[in-house]
């Protein structure tokens, strides 16, 4: 087995709604970021990268590429996974917590779980989403942006 934890914020800024998950979710602001802000996504990404020994996502997608503008961020999970596959690996399972003031994300949990697991060849049950405010306290309680803790293991393809 391997493990890998990933860490991003975005930031908000003008908009009308965010991408969670895959999940377009209308707010008064939505996140900046050079591809479409998918901050959950983002997270996950780098967490399996972690797991895999491979580095982070801006080292595989850099965001001085032309070609990641505006990128689908499932686009990028699914590449991920490719490269998790391609060393012998699949999920075991995926622990995710968004930190966020607002918008509320009950609502939309059950979809972004299940774009994520469609993404991670995968089972809804191997993959929760949870979110938490910050009781208005720092960044997140501030809604100065959006921050995404994730942890993945990984197990051997096969068993
Ligand atoms: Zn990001």
């Amino acid at each position: 087995m391997r493990i890998g934890h990933g860490y991003d914020v975005h930031r908000f800024g003008p908009g009308d709604a965010l991408v969670l998950g895959g999940v377009r979710i209308p707010h008064e602001r939505g996140l900046v970021a050079h591809s479409d802000g998918d901050v959950l996504i983002h997270a996950i990404c780098d967490a399996l990268l972690g797991a895999l020994g491979q580095g982070d996502i801006g080292h595989h997608f850099p965001d001085t590429d032309p070609a990641n503008a505006g990128i689908d961020s499932r686009l990028l999970l699914r590449r991920v996974m490719q490269l998790v596959q391609q060393a012998g690996w699949m999920l075991g399972n995926l622990d995710a917590t968004i930190i966020a003031q607002a918008p509320r994300m009950a609502p939309h949990i059950a979809s972004m779980r299940e774009h994520l697991a469609a993404d991670m060849a995968a089972a809804v049950t191997q993959v929760n989403v949870k979110a938490t405010t910050t009781e208005k306290l720092g960044f997140t309680g501030r809604q100065e942006g959006i921050a995404v803790h994730a942890v993945v293991l990984l197990q051997t393809a096969g068993l």
